[in-house]
C-alpha cells in the first residue's frame, strides 16, 4: 500500500505562526496546475506499482481551487499512464459524476484540506462531485479573538457553517484541526472550544500545541513583546484537558496529537506513522520510499521552470539503519500502537533492542512509559514528554 500527498502552496493570507511552505501570492496559480499535473506523470515509477491507498490534498490551501480542479487532478495521478512518455495532456473533461466519470477506486481514502472560509454551499456541491470523501477543516479555534492573534482569514461562525454544511450534504469523514497554549487564551475558553467540538459532532480532531517557529510573524511579535509569549504551563493544562475530555466524550487518542471515533482514524497520516511508503507533489513535498526520502524545491517559480523542462529539482538521503530505528522509536512511541520490541529485533537486531531496553527502563520507572508483551506505549503523563523519551532511546553518532 501507499500514499499520494499533493502540496497546493497558496493562501489568503499568512497566519502568523505558520512556516509551511505556502505564498499569500496567488500570481502563479494557473500555471502551477499544469505543472503538477506533469510532475505526475514525471513521478509515476516512484511507488513502484505499490497500491495507492490514500490521497491527501494539503496545503496551503487546496480549497482555493474549483472542487472541479481537484478532481481533475485525482483522476490524472490514478489513471494508467499517458500516450507519450512525459507528455502532458489535457485534465479530464470535469462532466458530472455518473456521466462517464471513472469511479474512484474502492477503499481510497481521499482526503481535502479546506479553510472554512472557502466552504461554501455552492463549494460543497461542487465537492460532492468528486470523489473526495475525507474532511479537514483548519478551524483553530472557535473563538474569534484567538484567530484574530493567529491571523487567521475566518471567523468562528463560519468554521461551525462548514461542519454543518458538509454534515447536511451526507459526509461523515469530517476532521477540524484546533490550535492550543495560544498566548492570551484561558483555560475556561480552551475547554469550550472542545465543547463546540464536541457538540458539532465531529469524528475527528487534531489538536496540536502552538510552536513559534522561527522568522515567522508571531516570533517577531514576541520577541518585540507585542505579543504574551507562549506559556509552557498554559499548553500543559490545556493539553491535560484536551486528554480528559476528548476520553470522556468517546474519542480515542491513536496519537498524541490526533483523536477519533472508533473507525475514523486518519489512514493517510496512520500510514506515515507505520512507514508506509508515500509520493509527495507539489514545491516542498517530501516522499518516503521505505529507504530513502526526499523532497522538493522550495520555490514555486523554481518548482515550474524544472518541471515544465521534465527535471524535477529535488533532494534526498538514504537512511541509515540508526536514522530508520530512531524515526520508528519516535513515530511508534506516539501512537496506541506503542513500540515494539520484536519489531526492533527483527528489523535492527538483537544489540540494539539491548540499548532500547536500558534506554527505556528508566522511563518506566518515571511512570512515562507502560510495558505489556514486549510493546511499550507511552502513559497519559509520558505524553507530556514524549520528545524527551524518544530522543533517549536514539542512536546517536
Ligand atoms: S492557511 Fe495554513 S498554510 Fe496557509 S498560512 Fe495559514 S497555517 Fe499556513
Amino acid at each position: 500500500m501507499a500514499g499520494i500527498y499533493l502540496h497546493i502552496p497558496f493562501c489568503k493570507s499568512k497566519c502568523h505562526y505558520c512556516n509551511f511552505f505556502s505564498l499569500a501570492s496567488q500570481k502563479l496559480k494557473v500555471p502551477f496546475l499544469p505543472a503538477l499535473e506533469r510532475e505526475i506523470d514525471l513521478t509515476r515509477e516512484y511507488l513502484g506499482g505499490e497500491t495507492v491507498q490514500t490521497i491527501y490534498f494539503g496545503g496551503g490551501t487546496p480549497s482555493l481551487y474549483s472542487p472541479m480542479a481537484l478532481q481533475g487532478l485525482m483522476e490524472r495521478v490514478t489513471s494508467p499512464p499517458g500516450p507519450s512518455p512525459g507528455g502532458y495532456t489535457s485534465p479530464p473533461d470535469p462532466s458530472p459524476a455518473g456521466e462517464g466519470r471513472i469511479v474512484r477506486p474502492a477503499d481510497m481514502e481521499i482526503t481535502i484540506e479546506l479553510n472554512p472560509e472557502d466552504v461554501t454551499e455552492e463549494y460543497v456541491a461542487g465537492l460532492r462531485k468528486t470523489w473526495f470523501n475525507r474532511f479537514s477543516l483548519g478551524v483553530q479555534s472557535f473563538d474569534d479573538g484567538d484567530l484574530r492573534t493567529l491571523n487567521r482569514a475566518h471567523s468562528a461562525a463560519q468554521s461551525m457553517r462548514a461542519v454543518t454544511l458538509l454534515k447536511e450534504a451526507g459526509y461523515g469523514n469530517i476532521s477540524i484541526d484546533l490550535i492550543y497554549g495560544i498566548p492570551g487564551s484561558e483555560s475556561s475558553g480552551w475547554e469550550k472550544n472542545l465543547e463546540i467540538a464536541f457538540s458539532l459532532g465531529v469524528p475527528h480532531i487534531s489538536a496540536y500545541a502552538l510552536t513559534v517557529e522561527a522568522r515567522t510573524p508571531l516570533a517577531w511579535m514576541i520577541e518585540r513583546k507585542k505579543s504574551a509569549p507562549v506559556s509552557d504551563e498554559l499548553q500543559e493544562k490545556q493539553f491535560r484537558t484536551l486528554v480528559e475530555r476528548t476520553k470522556a466524550n468517546g474519542y480515542l487518542q491513536y496519537e498524541i496529537s490526533n483523536f477519533c471515533k472508533p473507525g475514523h482514524h486518519a489512514i493517510h497520516n496512520t500510514n506515515y506513522w507505520n512507514g508506509v511508503p508515500y509520493l509527495g507533489l507539489g514545491p516542498s513535498a517530501h516522499s518516503y520510499d521505505g529507504r530513502s526520502r526526499r523532497w522538493n524545491i522550495s520555490s514555486l517559480s523554481g518548482y515550474i521552470t524544472a518541471i515544465s523542462k521534465g527535471e524535477p529539482v529535488f533532494e534526498s538521503e538514504q537512511l541509515t539503519p540508526d536514522q530508520r530505528y530512531n524515526e520508528y522509536v519516535m513515530t511508534s512511541l506516539r501512537t496506541m500502537w506503542g513500540c515494539n520490541g520484536k519489531k526492533i529485533i527483527f528489523d535492527f537486531g538483537i544489540t540494539i533492542y539491548d540499548l532500547f531496553k536500558k534506554g527505556i527502563m528508566p522511563m518506566i520507572g518515571q511512570g512515562w512509559v507502560t510495558k505489556k508483551e514486549e510493546v511499550y506505549y507511552l502513559t497519559d503523563e509520558g505524553k507530556l514528554f514524549a520528545d524527551r523519551v524518544a530522543s533517549a532511546l536514539f542512536i546517536t553518532g
